[in-house]
């Protein structure tokens, strides 16, 4: 159900939902570890009952193929879910820390408290995921959630709408469909936190909003993700992962390789074994890869003409297809494409291109590549192909970056043990696994004193000589 039709089924409004969500989220702070497991089974049979449904939706949307919606949206929402499930009573446990001797008496614990009552703003690209994943969070942590998918995936979003309203009271977790409008209203209410993913420019507007109620926020943002492929690389394994890498889901991946930086050595075998592997995965029966059912679309004409443009205008500047090129704008069609004798001039080395075009930049030397990457925004992720430890060691410590995966590329973020998300314009916090459940949580402090006479209590007025030689000999133990 839209957000028109909420209001004029009468049913609830955006203000009328937030205050019921204000009211849970109090009475949600003492939720135990069972309660809120309870919620995450229910969302996990609730997706699992829909899945024909959200496989059908995604491929209406942008063809997005069956094996790809199992492998990238579902199987890692019931992942997390159940790492979560398995994890959580544990999360719950206060922790206890040390307390320095300057506080005898006292002990010190750290309580995860819900933050309350969250608003989950996700783009389209992975509209299952990104939306469960977060929502995962939330309930893990005790939070209520109001969650606005992505109006370019429309499809897709009735079925999560739908799930959602099947599964949970609205007091607990909502869902308004619309896009950028439904998101500015949402945003004027006083969230205690926010947790967005999508692009850095609406990432600044989600954030300045935020400013208006010091809500806290979580940014999963994106940009250009770099891939370094050194002269001891495995060119052929390289070529396998990159190929799935950058072209899995159309290219339109937060944490694809965006471009790749090749030891000028090693580009020509590359570029060979890259166009192999495309053959192999896309075009096993010389079809024609528009023919593939494994290779999904761009998702609407507004993304498949700013890739062309990307893509003409590197042309124009001076790059060269090595693979691919063919588009077909009828069909939102752009073949897995490499270009070479790329520049930082040309407009695919300054934005993120989301689409599966591949530029490749080629280097004399490991500094040059590196400063490079330095001289750009820091990305999501950045991935070295390389047998060679000390160059592996060389470029981890002199760059910055979300993630890296070392001879492998995307994988990280199934681990979620490993905290994820980007630094700065490519976002920031965390999530995943406890990272997930702590960007939802507050992380309260709490002192215990157990005794009546405290060390503190000695430096109470009135002041005089007394307290100064106390102070005298705390500064010669503490300080
Ligand atoms: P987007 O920023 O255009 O939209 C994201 C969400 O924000 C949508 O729900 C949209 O309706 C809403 N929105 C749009 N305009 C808004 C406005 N003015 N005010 C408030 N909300 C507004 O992003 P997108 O095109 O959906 O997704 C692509 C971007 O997301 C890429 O940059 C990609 O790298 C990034 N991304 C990041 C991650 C991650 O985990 N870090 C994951 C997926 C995508």
């Amino acid at each position: 159900m839209s957000h028109t039709t909420y209001l004029e089924a009468g049913v609830l409004s955006f203000t009328e939902v937030f205050a019921a969500q204000q009211k849970a989220a109090i009475r949600l702070r003492n939720s135990t570890a069972a309660e809120r497991i309870a919620k995450l089974k229910k969302l996990m049979d609730a997706i699992k009952q829909h899945e024909h449904a959200f496989i059908e939706a995604i491929y209406a949307d942008f063809r997005k193929p069956r094996a790809e919606v199992i492998a990238t949206e579902l199987l890692p929402t019931l992942m997390d879910a159940r790492h979560a499930i398995a994890h959580l009573p544990k999360w719950m446990q206060p922790k206890k820390v040390s307390t320095p001797a300057s506080l005898f008496g006292a002990k010190s614990y750290v309580q995860y408290e819900p933050k309350g009552v969250s608003l989950i703003i996700a783009p389209w690209n992975y509209p299952i995921y990104l939306v469960f994943g977060p929502l995962i969070y939330a309930l893990a942590a005790g939070c209520t959630a109001i969650v606005k998918p992505s109006e370019l995936t429309p499809h897709t979003a009735a079925v999560i709408s739908r799930v959602i309203a099947q599964t949970f009271a609205p007091e607990e977790v909502a869902c308004f469909e619309g896009g950028a409008e439904v998101s500015a209203a949402l945003l004027e209410l006083p969230f205690h936190h926010i947790f967005f993913t999508g692009s850095p420019a609406i990432g600044k507007i989600v954030m300045q909003a935020a400013a208006k109620h010091l809500s806290s926020v979580t940014l999963e943002l994106g940009g250009k993700s770099p891939a370094f492929v050194d002269e001891s690389a495995d060119l052929k394994d390289a070529a396998e992962k990159l190929v799935w890498g950058k072209f899995v889901n159309n290219g339109q991946t937060c944490v694809a390789p965006d471009y790749l930086l090749v030891h000028c050595k090693q580009q020509e075998g590359l570029v060979g074994q890259i166009k192999n592997t495309i053959d192999q995965y896309y075009n096993p029966d010389n079809q024609g890869i528009e023919h593939s059912s494994s290779y999904a679309r761009i998702v609407n004409e507004k993304h498949f003409w700013r890739i062309h443009h990307l893509l003409t205008d590197a042309l124009d500047k001076g790059a060269q297809i090595a693979i691919g090129g063919k588009t077909i704008a009828e069909e939102r069609f752009i073949a897995p494409t490499v270009l070479t004798h790329v520049t930082s001039h040309m407009k695919i080395m300054q934005e993120e291109i989301f689409g599966p075009v591949l530029p490749i930049v080629s280097y004399n030397t490991l500094e040059e590549a590196i400063d490079f990457v330095n001289s750009m925004d820091k990305p999501l992720a950045l991935y070295i192909f390389s047998k060679d430890d000390k160059k592996i060691n060389q470029i981890l410590k002199t760059t910055s970056a979300g993630g890296t995966c070392i001879n492998d590329c995307i994988v990280h973020l199934a681990n979620p043990c490993l905290p994820f998300g980007g630094i700065n314009n490519s976002g920031l916090g965390k999530t995943h696994g406890f990272y997930g459940f702590e960007a939802f949580s507050n992380p309260r402090a709490v002192l215990r004193q157990r005794v009546g006479f405290t060390t503190v209590k000695t430096l109470y007025p009135p002041y005089g000589e007394k307290i100064d030689n106390m102070l005298k000999m705390m500064r010669h133990f503490f300080a």
